[in-house]
């Protein structure tokens, strides 16, 4: 009888197996050939025994990796074979948890169609019902405290299954087997619609009260997956204004959600790629070209071309889109610069003068995430800032990486802790400029070292000694007796954008960002590299100009217009004509003086300063209220020229074996072709057009001397989608072959990647 069995196959499955329908996927694929054996989720894997006719066997093995569930993701299946035990049916076992195994965690997921389709069906028991979700969507690690990952370790526990719930999670054939935040109106969370100052609201239907709220222009805060967001009808100009003023946010897009991928059709164009991103899963905002002639506030994102917009991605939001019938601004819920609100009572009292209402409920959020943030450039998608629906899912590493902690930058902070060929990056922790920023930081590292185990032995960090993140490692690597191993920040950027590409040989780095501390003490930012994972060699760089009066020249970028004009172009420049004459003249004299005396002038290369730069010389921006506001105005300018143009001159010399890219003519240019009312756009478009050229430039001399001829673009200037392009092609035109970011933001979001990465192979940084 025995060996009519055949074969025994104990299988391991490593990669995003649980939460994620795996262990019903496997029941039934087992019942469907007839298997006998069991499935179990423990904290390494999901473990499998399976019994059968060893054609039998092999199928199951087959489907198992070819029609695993939507949401998972296989990293790795072992198998082992023995003599059969015998078992007479296939079950699905108990939870183990292992001490030390770690597995990985899914992200939040997007409501899937099925789910959709109930909460819109009155016949349905969930019709109507916001905390609807199954085993292909719904919350996951922002309710998960521990794993392996079951309801008594999420803050879905405090909530006893009705047996009608009870019932379809049992079952191995329904939809909501082993679905751990599985819910329904009697048993589950409610809504609750409070007042400002916490008094519920009179209303027998709460969207339907909510909804009515938001229609008549007020501001609600509203409890979502990750934290709380503010909402408002984006096509209230007064409503958004008000929204502005009372979050302190002046002028920086806000994000818009739309109930359906017809309704965004209306507002922006969207490409294939983007429809696609916007539907996924993950269901980012993406940044759309705005059309003309939309509805939408202006000002949601003045001076733009592009809105981030974003589809429902939880049951609460399809039924507030559906029943308001209108695009809703949801953005963070803070105040500028503070990490978003998570909970009832924080919510109350944080965002009390901004909200006029708040649309709370009582399933707890365990951590912050943030929504995500994505374009597509060249067809494809492009992370800007990561946090919901895809973290804590690792960056796959080419090697086995020891176990680091990096804690990355300071602004759009992420951290990076590495185990194995995972580099688990965190999301999106925020500018971390606060003491609740820090703590944010702090808590996240602990829950990531729980749910991963991962016991750092090294800390990477930023040369930058003023950085919150860096006095963290210094201070918990003494504490520890950590090793500690500096980054420097450009090195990091690189390195960050070759490990997604899986390139490892050196390359020509092309670093452009705002701030970043160099290995001399000044502040880089037009950087060009000869990088690999262990070291680099600064190789060429813009020119050094002074910062008049540090910070306030990233906040006032007149002061940066005036820097390069009385550096490059001489102290007795006359500012006739220019935009910058209208500054009093005694503040133009102030700033002419700390150039000379040097009086708080740090030095640097900052090709996000240069931006800045000729956006205030032309009149486009000479004052900022959000990061890169001036640079970013000065793109979407461009996009309205239809010219061909020429670059400006400009001129690459040799100082020292490093070569110095002069940029007294690119500004001398630009002043020319003011004066003579050059349109802005064209203006615009030829100086991007110009750094383009310069990088193209820069690259052949360095290949010239090093036989290399692959580019790495890193650094939050490449957000710029026409420097990108333009930079791309010429590049490509003179036979580089040019790696990008897709997984990992380009600006500081991505930072911590590379400094794990760094940090894994060396003692210290190498020189090249
Ligand atoms: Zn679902
Ligand atoms: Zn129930
Ligand atoms: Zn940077």
């Amino acid at each position: 009888m025995l060996t009519k069995l055949g074969r025994l196959a104990r299988i391991s499955v490593r990669g995003v197996v649980q939460g994620v329908g795996f262990r019903p996927f496997i029941y039934r694929l087992a019942q469907d050939y007839d298997l006998k054996g069991w499935v179990r989720n423990t904290s390494g894997n999901v473990e499998i025994e399976v019994e059968g006719d060893e054609a039998t066997v092999n199928r199951f093995l087959e489907d198992l990796e070819a029609k695993a569930p939507p949401m998972s993701r296989i990293e790795n299946v072992e198998v082992a074979l023995s003599s059969p035990k015998g078992y007479t049916e296939f079950q699905i076992g108990e939870s183990l948890s292992r001490e030390g195994q770690y597995q990985l965690v899914s992200p939040d997921i997007a409501t899937c169609p099925d789910c959709k389709q109930e909460i819109f069906s009155s016949t349905d028991r969930r019709y109507g019902y916001a905390f609807t979700n199954c085993t292909n969507c719904g919350p996951r690690v922002t309710i998960i405290e521990d794993i392996p990952y079951d309801r008594p370790k999420t803050t879905m526990r405090s909530f006893k299954m009705c047996p009608r719930c009870q019932r379809e999670y049992d079952d191995p054939l329904d939809r909501r087997f082993h679905a751990q935040p599985n819910a329904c109106p009697e048993c589950g969370p409610s809504l609750e619609l409070v007042d400002s100052e916490g008094k519920p609201v009179e209303g027998k239907d709460v969207i339907k009260t909510a909804s009515q709220l938001l229609k008549e222009g007020r501001i609600l805060a509203v409890k979502g997956l990750g934290g709380f967001q503010l909402a408002c009808d984006a096509t209230s100009q007064a409503a958004v204004n008000s929204l502005r003023d009372r979050k302190r946010r002046l002028s920086k897009p806000l994000a818009v959600m739309m109930g359906t991928i017809e309704e965004i059709e209306r507002h922006c164009l969207v490409s294939e790629a983007e429809r696609k991103l916007l539907e996924s899963p993950q269901a980012p905002i993406v940044l759309l070209s705005w059309k003309q002639g939309s509805d939408i506030a202006r000002a949601i994102a003045p001076n733009l071309n592009y809105l981030g917009v974003m589809l429902p991605y939880t049951p609460l939001h399809h039924l507030l889109l559906k029943e308001t019938a209108l695009p809703l601004v949801m953005t963070s819920g803070n105040l500028s610069e503070e990490p978003i609100a998570k909970d009832n009572d924080e919510a109350l009292r944080r965002l009390k003068g901004i909200a006029d209402y708040f649309l709370l409920h009582n399933r707890d959020i365990y951590a912050r995430y943030d929504d995500s943030v994505y374009m597509v450039e060249g067809g494809l998608p492009q992370a800007l800032r990561r946090a919901r629906g895809y973290a804590p899912y690792p960056i796959f590493l080419p090697f086995k990486s020891k176990p680091i902690l990096a804690c990355g930058a300071e602004d759009k902070n992420t951290f990076c802790l590495t185990r194995d060929e995972h580099a688990f990056l965190s999301q999106h922790i925020g500018d971390m400029e606060n003491e609740e920023t820090l703590e944010h930081f702090e808590n996240t590292i602990g829950l990531y070292k729980k749910l991963f185990r991962v016991e750092p032995e090294i800390i990477a960090y930023d040369l930058h000694p003023e950085y919150l993140a860096t006095k963290y490692a210094l201070e918990l690597g003494a504490k520890e007796g950590l090793k500690l191993i500096p980054v420097q920040h450009h090195h990091a950027h690189i390195v960050s954008c070759m490990v997604e590409n899986n390139v490892k040989e050196p390359v020509i780095g092309v670093a452009f960002d705002g701030t970043g501390y160099g290995s001399d003490g000044t502040i880089w930012g037009g950087e060009f590299l000869l990088a690999d994972w262990k070291g680099f060699r600064q190789v060429g760089h813009l020119e050094y100009v002074p910062l008049p009066g540090g910070a306030a020249a990233i906040k006032k970028p007149y002061r940066m217009a005036l820097s390069y004009l009385y550096t490059l172009l001489g102290e007795d420049f006359s500012l006739e004509g220019l935009p910058l004459n209208g500054l009093k003249s005694a503040e133009a004299e102030i700033i002419k003086q700390q150039l000379r005396r040097k009086i708080n002038s740090p030095l640097t290369s900052s090709a996000g300063r240069l931006f800045d730069a000729v956006s205030a010389l032309i009149g486009v921006r000479g004052e900022i209220d959000y990061e890169a506001q001036a640079a970013i105005e000065l793109e979407m300018l461009a996009a309205d020229a239809v010219d061909k143009v020429e670059a400006y001159p400009f001129a690459i010399d040799e100082e020292g074996g490093i070569g110095v890219v002069k940029l007294g003519e690119v500004l001398g240019g630009v002043v020319q072709d003011f004066r003579s009312q050059t349109p802005a756009p064209i203006i615009s478009l030829k100086f991007h057009h110009t750094m383009a050229e310069i990088t193209a430039e820069m690259c052949q001399s360095i290949a010239k001397d090093t036989g290399i001829k692959q580019v790495a673009l890193s650094g939050g200037v490449f957000q710029n989608r026409l420097l990108l392009k333009l930079t791309t092609a010429a590049l490509k035109r003179e036979g580089f072959s040019v790696l990008t970011h897709r997984l990992v933001p380009p600006n500081d979001g991505g930072v911590s990647l590379g400094q794990a990465v760094v940090a894994n192979f060396n003692e210290e940084e190498t020189v090249l």
